[in-house]
């Protein structure tokens, strides 16, 4: 059993300009297959191979012995996850009882955005800005490299990679420009919504053949 790269969610030149099919293509094409590849290698044989993805990363997170496999699946899972967090026409506000919960977490929509944009900036290195679900509550959280609130059993509802892969194309060095196009015109908030809802559709998982 094999992970197989999951299809980006809309065409490579979907979200420019701006994320540029370039840019895409290699994120996509290059850094998550390069994950997910050498995730395959990796579990050859061991007994992560007969796991799903969520069960792999919670399984070797904080693990030094399998800190490698614990990388690459999480890298697997978070770009996933990160693909269906834009859409080409998504819903740039959250809607429906998405839209209540971020007033009462961060007193608004600009608020949020603001706190968002700060963290993600503020993240020293690679990393993740997340928006998760907390007992009723919405949170913004930033991780390191690879690590994910996923592997502690948080409910992720959007993700903002903010390793410089993510963004140098398009935006060189100036990682605030690019928060300000992903909270502007690239978040899907519906996708966030069916997060919350926990809709089948909306759960990340890689098929394996
Ligand atoms: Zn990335």
């Amino acid at each position: 059993m094999a992970f197989k790269l999951p299809k980006l969610p809309y065409a490579y030149d979907a979200l420019a300009p701006r994320m540029s099919e370039d840019t895409l293509r290699t994120h996509h094409g290059k850094h998550h297959k390069t994950y997910v590849e050498t995730l395959n290698k990796l579990i050859e044989g061991t007994p992560f191979e007969k796991m799903d993805i969520e069960s792999i990363v919670k399984k070797t997170a904080g693990s030094n012995e399998h800190k490698k496999i614990f990388n690459n699946a999480a890298q697997a899972w978070n770009h996933t996850i990160f693909w269906r967090s834009m859409a080409p026409n998504g819903a740039r506000k959250p809607r429906e009882e998405l839209a209540p919960l971020v007033e009462e977490s961060f007193g608004g929509l600009d608020k949020f955005k603001e706190k968002f944009a700060a963290d993600a900036a503020a993240q020293f290195g690679s990393g993740w800005a997340w928006l998760i679900e907390n007992s009723g509550k919405l949170e913004i959280v930033t991780t390191s490299n690879a690590a994910t609130p996923m592997a502690e059993g948080k409910r992720v509802l959007s993700t903002c990679d903010v390793w410089e892969h993510a963004y140098y194309l398009d935006h060189k060095n100036k990682r605030p420009d690019f928060l300000k196009a992903f909270l502007g015109q690239l978040i899907d908030w519906d996708f966030a919504l069916a997060r919350l809802r926990r809709l089948e559709t909306s759960e990340i998982r890689l098929e394996q053949a």
